[in-house]
């Protein structure tokens, strides 16, 4: 792109626009000529073909408001910069699923057939479910689930897992929403085993244990709840089903990593839960969606339910969530190739390396000090807020700007950059910067000092 902008062709326009604008438009030109060229490989666009195309974008005043951002932040699963970016085999399932394809239709038979068929047996397989499908979201999940399994009866949640998760997802909101009825069990920090039974006793039409994740919330001290297995034991005993809302859905075991309180969906389904939900675009590192994975009929159920039909999940995202889906599937490495996990996973020494680049690239530059210094990123995302990892970070501090002003000429250049201001000095976090972004990244601390 640089190439364009420089083109003395170019120079009317940058005159005309200012080279941050004039850049901006010719982004999206070439996101699209790449699209077109994928399509028809005759379709090259020569460099004045695309400069007037980004002269019509310029002139009519099409002012784009959603961009791609550098997510300098440090937090990995940014729910505000759109949670997970997904991985490349991601993205171009997505590209391939744009015209039409047999998402309802069985190729055999030429008959309609079930866009949840893509999905289940792979959510099986990889989770050790029966059955499995998934809808726009989770909490769109945890909303069919009610309402497909519990509706008019009463659901029993312990207090302790009455929560808000953010984004104005509240528990106790969305069993009402799903035409059940809330029956708190225990106290805020306990609740035993005894409780669930006496709200048996009281409420013996109940179908439905739900237990929930807290997520962005952790209780410490004087606590307790029954395991997941004897909570299952005790729901089978009295013909009562167990449904866990987990919220991030770790489908690897991320203790070796340091993260060791992040539940996975495997163990909750063997510990004997009958339905596990969780997000897409959390742990699982893809598009948003939620995913329901447990028991055949109780996955029948909630394909059937008309609310499925509401929240179903449409074919871009479906596209993405198989091809991430088969990125876990042996000898696949997921902690390569899904970006969530690759970020998360990554060895404090690996960021200071890509730091080191950083700071090579933009060395020297008039009226800016530039160091690396030793920083705390955050999973994010709902997920294990409160667990640091250990990071590194470009510090910059300029002699023409205070941090909030250099901050702010970060995010609205030509490349929107996004990191944080601690102590009157903005960090940018490289854990969550892929090393492709680099020189990109030094370009925008260019124009920003
Ligand atoms: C994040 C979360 C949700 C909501 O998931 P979305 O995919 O954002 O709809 C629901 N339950 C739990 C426990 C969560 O952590």
């Amino acid at each position: 792109m640089g190439a364009i902008c420089d083109d003395p062709a170019a120079r009317p326009l940058n005159a005309r626009f200012g080279a941050a604008a004039l850049a901006g438009a010719l982004r999206t030109v070439l996101a699209e000529a790449r699209a077109q060229l994928a399509l028809d490989p005759r379709a090259v666009p020569s460099v004045a073909g695309l400069l007037d195309a980004a002269e019509a974008r310029l002139a009519d005043g099409a002012r784009d408001t959603l961009f791609p951002v550098i997510n300098a932040t440090g937090v990995v699963i940014h729910t505000n910069l759109g949670r997970a970016p997904l991985a490349v085999e991601a993205v171009a399932a997505m590209q391939a699923a744009m015209g039409y394809g047999n998402l309802e239709i069985n190729l055999e038979t030429g008959r309609r057939a079930s866009r949840h068929d893509h999905l289940d047996g792979l959510i099986a397989e990889i989770t050790g479910a029966e059955a499995g499908l998934a809808v726009n979201n989770c909490a769109g999940a945890v909303l069919l689930a009610l309402a497909a399994l519990a509706a008019g009866t009463p659901v029993i949640v312990s207090r302790g897992e009455l929560v808000e998760i953010g984004g104005g997802f509240r528990v106790p909101d969305v069993v009402a929403q799903s035409g059940s009825a809330l029956v708190e069990v225990g106290a805020t920090n306990r609740t035993h085993l005894r409780d669930y039974e006496q709200a048996l006793r009281d409420h013996p039409d109940a179908r439905v244990i739900l237990r929930t994740h807290p997520s962005n919330f952790r209780m410490t001290g004087f606590t307790s709840a029954p395991a997941l297995d004897t909570l299952a034991h005790f729901a089978h005993a009295h013909g009562l089903l167990l449904v866990e809302d987990l919220g991030g859905g770790a489908l690897i075991d991320l203790s070796p990593y340091g993260i060791a309180d992040e539940p996975m969906v495997q163990a909750s389904l063997q510990a004997g839960a009958d339905l596990v939900l969780f997000s897409g675009d959390k742990l699982l590192g893809g598009p948003q969606a939620g995913i329901a994975a447990g028991r055949r009929d109780l996955v029948d159920r909630l394909a059937r339910h008309p609310l499925a039909r509401a929240l179903r999940l449409d074919k871009l995202s479906l596209a993405a969530l198989v091809a991430t889906l088969r990125l876990y599937r042996p000898p696949a490495d997921p902690t390569r190739r899904v970006p969530v996990l690759r970020m998360l996973t990554e060895p404090a020494q690996v960021v200071a390396a890509r730091a080191q680049a950083l700071g090579v690239l933009i060395a020297g530059l008039p009226m800016l000090e530039a160091q690396t210094v030793e920083t705390q990123g955050y999973a994010g995302g709902g997920a294990m807020p409160m667990h640091a990892l250990p990071s590194r970070a470009t510090a910059l501090r300029s002699a023409r700007f205070g941090a909030e002003d250099l901050a702010r000429r970060l995010r609205t250049g030509a490349t929107h950059v996004l990191g944080r201001i601690e102590r009157d000095v903005v960090l940018l976090d490289l854990r969550t910067v892929a090393d492709a972004e680099l020189p990109l990244l030094a370009e925008a601390i260019r124009d920003a000092s």
